[in-house]
């Protein structure tokens, strides 16, 4: 299979590669039609060089149909549509019983003290093969990938492998009051995921800040009241405050640096 791999400090490439093949009962094989880029997987081509190997597979956000599944896979069928978590969790250790995939104790990377591991994202988290390739093997088949309907384009499901739920737990995180106001720093993916939340889960202002005009028009366009950094470097807390009856906002999201 053709698949994106790493080779050292800002060079990447797409190489021909083994494909995957099922390695447990409980996995399966994903024919990927849809993988994000993470503003994450720039670390990867900077500064975590050290934790990578050549010819690793980078990509932990992606979405496609089942190839293959493994003789205890009972939840899926070759054929199903999935979207594939980037946190890889077992579903049934004491950390995922609560809630905490991203703690799984079955995949945890103890020896780097890291969480749970991920796919595509260098040996602090497991050096697992990712999906920024043809086919990905995904295991724990029976609970970790999500099942979504076939029809709607893939860009309708795929921000559920990483941008929307980072997103929705930045805006848990805030803790805005019923009603009550935000301010989100950055407009890159989580930014304006996290703004739409916010609306959605009924802010009844979102502020969002960022200095890409393109960023600043779709925040517009969704309801943000969307502030040019360039233009607010210097007023920017007096002109939030204008837009507050002096109060500032309730809460402020820091998503700079996070756009997954
Ligand atoms: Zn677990
Ligand atoms: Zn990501």
């Amino acid at each position: 299979m053709r698949a994106l791999t790493w080779h050292g400090k800002r060079d990447v490439r797409v190489d021909t590669v083994p494909d995957p093949q099922l390695k447990d009962a409980t996995d399966i094989i994903v024919r990927v039609t849809s993988s994000g880029i993470c503003g994450s997987d720039l670390h990867l081509y900077e500064v975590l060089g050290p934790y990578l190997d050549p010819g690793d597979i980078l990509g932990h956000e992606p979405m496609g149909i089942v190839e293959e599944v493994g003789a205890d896979v009972t939840e899926l069928s070759v054929g199903d549509r999935v979207v594939v978590p980037f946190n890889i969790s077992c579903g049934h250790c004491f950390m995922c019983d609560r809630g905490l995939q991203s703690q799984c104790e079955t995949t945890q990377v103890k020896e780097r003290g890291s969480g749970a591991a991920l796919f595509g994202f260098s040996k602090l988290y497991g050096q697992v093969p990712g999906g920024q390739a043809e086919f990905l093997r995904v295991p724990f088949g029976n609970t970790l990938p999500i099942k979504v309907p076939s029809g709607p384009a893939d860009d309708r499901f795929v921000f559920l492998s990483d941008v929307l739920p980072t997103a929705w737990q930045a805006v848990e995180y805030a803790d805005i009051p019923q009603g009550g106001t935000v301010t989100v720093l950055g407009l890159g993916p989580i930014g304006a995921m996290a703004a739409r939340i916010a609306l959605h889960r009924g802010a009844s202002l979102v502020v969002g800040v960022d200095l890409v005009p393109e960023r600043l028009s779709r925040a517009h366009a969704d309801g943000v009241k969307a502030l040019d950094l360039r233009r607010h470097g210097k007023d920017l807390g007096d002109v939030i405050r204008d837009l507050t009856d002096g109060r500032g906002t309730d809460a402020v999201i820091d998503a700079v640096g996070m756009e997954a």
